[in-house]
């Protein structure tokens, strides 16, 4: 579990995070939906260790470790230079798999991703979508705790980004990863998650928590249950 108590962050006299406080259990979904400029993204930059602010984090009662995370930055996620399975490998091979094996882990991905046959492309012959996908799997194959992902699907137009929202939907159902999630989409919050916490604008503060009242149909009970009675 995740617990995050009263996070402030200044850069010199702008004042960017005002005291967060929130919790992320373990299986959960989470998003976290704010105005742009918020400080979204600078949240996630604390949590990951990248610049350092007031408050407390923890982690299953832990001070906080950054490699807890795989984290998906909201910008340049691929490395253009990098072919897409060379891109996927990318985080565990930074955890210091051997690449060859790293291969290994991610192959079975590709068909559940779309990305089939584009192992050898480069990243800029693939769609918006597909990129976008491809750094996704590279975030979820490194099987760490936590997944932040910053704006996934923030670039992209309004059709495939209904299409990646659906579709993430489906699939988080088979792995039910723990996820925190930054998004100024309140469609795509209420679709993915468990409980969305509402920023204000800069400098943001916390001003609604919301259990999302709809759950999804994913509790492992519910279909096996149907199955057997049958
Ligand atoms: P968006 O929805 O557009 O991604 P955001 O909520 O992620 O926005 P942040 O990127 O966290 O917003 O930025 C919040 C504010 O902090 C902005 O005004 C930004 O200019 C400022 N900021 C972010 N990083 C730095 C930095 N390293 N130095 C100075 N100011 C910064
Ligand atoms: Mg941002």
């Amino acid at each position: 579990r995740l617990e995050l108590r009263d996070l402030r962050k200044s850069f010199g006299a702008l004042e960017v995070l005002a005291g967060i406080s929130l919790h992320v259990a373990a299986g959960e979904f989470v998003s976290i939906l704010g105005p742009s400029g918020a400080g979204k993204s600078t949240l996630f930059q604390l949590l990951t260790g990248a610049i350092r602010g007031e408050g407390e984090m923890r982690f299953d009662g832990a001070p906080l470790d950054g490699a807890r995370f795989a984290f998906m930055p909201q910008r340049d996620a691929l490395m253009p230079w990098r072919r897409i399975i060379d891109n996927a490998t990318l985080g565990l091979e930074v955890q210091g798999m051997k690449r060859s094996e790293a291969r290994e882990r991610v192959a079975p991905l590709f068909a559940e991703f779309g990305l089939a046959g584009f192992e050898r492309a480069w990243p800029a012959e693939l769609s918006g979508g597909m990129r976008q996908r491809a750094a996704l799997l590279r975030t979820v194959v490194q099987q760490r705790d936590m997944l932040l992902l910053d704006e996934p699907f923030g670039a992209l137009d309004a059709l495939t980004r209904a299409a990646m929202q659906r579709w993430l939907e489906t699939i988080w159902r088979s792995h039910r990863w723990t996820a925190l999630l930054i998004t100024h989409d309140v469609r795509e919050a209420v679709l993915l998650s468990d409980r969305i916490y509402v920023l204000s604008e800069r400098p943001a503060r916390i001003v609604r928590e919301v259990a999302v009242p709809l759950p999804r149909p994913r509790t492992e009970s519910a279909e096996p249950a149907r199955e057997a009675a049958a």
